[in-house]
């Protein structure tokens, strides 16, 4: 067991396979389908999540085409502190958080939420057919 934080795997992906986002905006649609390609998508698995599970989806679009995402996901299990980055490579961050941390830009607003709050941090490159609106 790790004593800065501990994951209920079996418990989590529970709460992944019951949640299942139905939002259908490009953005987010560009994000699951670009972050299932990426090489970090298996630490996202390993923790018992999965892209589709996601419960909010931020995209800060770049000149260069790539956007900055911040993914959100639930997750049940312990930590130690008030935010502890668990991964950190390959272009992504994926950073620990209690639920209502008020350093989160987003907190599950649902009936007993899980504990834990995982933000995902990443660099995409735009990779649909479909071009986005907003650049
Ligand atoms: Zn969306």
């Amino acid at each position: 067991m790790n004593s800065n934080y501990e994951i209920d795997i079996y418990k989590t992906l529970e709460y992944t396979n019951s949640y299942i986002d139905g939002c259908t905006c490009i953005y987010c649609k560009n994000f699951r389908t670009a972050f299932a390609i990426h090489n970090a998508n298996k630490r996202l698995n390993d923790l018992g999540l999965s892209v589709d599970s996601a419960v909010e989806i931020m995209d800060f679009p770049r000149e260069d085409g790539t956007s900055m995402y911040y993914a959100y996901f639930s997750l049940y299990g312990e930590l130690n502190h008030d935010e502890y980055i668990i991964y950190e490579g390959e272009g992504v961050t994926m950073t620990l958080y209690p639920i209502g941390s008020n350093k989160l830009l987003y907190g599950n607003m649902g009936d007993n939420p899980p504990p834990l709050v995982l933000e995902l941090e990443v660099e995409l490159p735009w990779v649909l057919e479909e071009s986005r609106e907003d650049i």
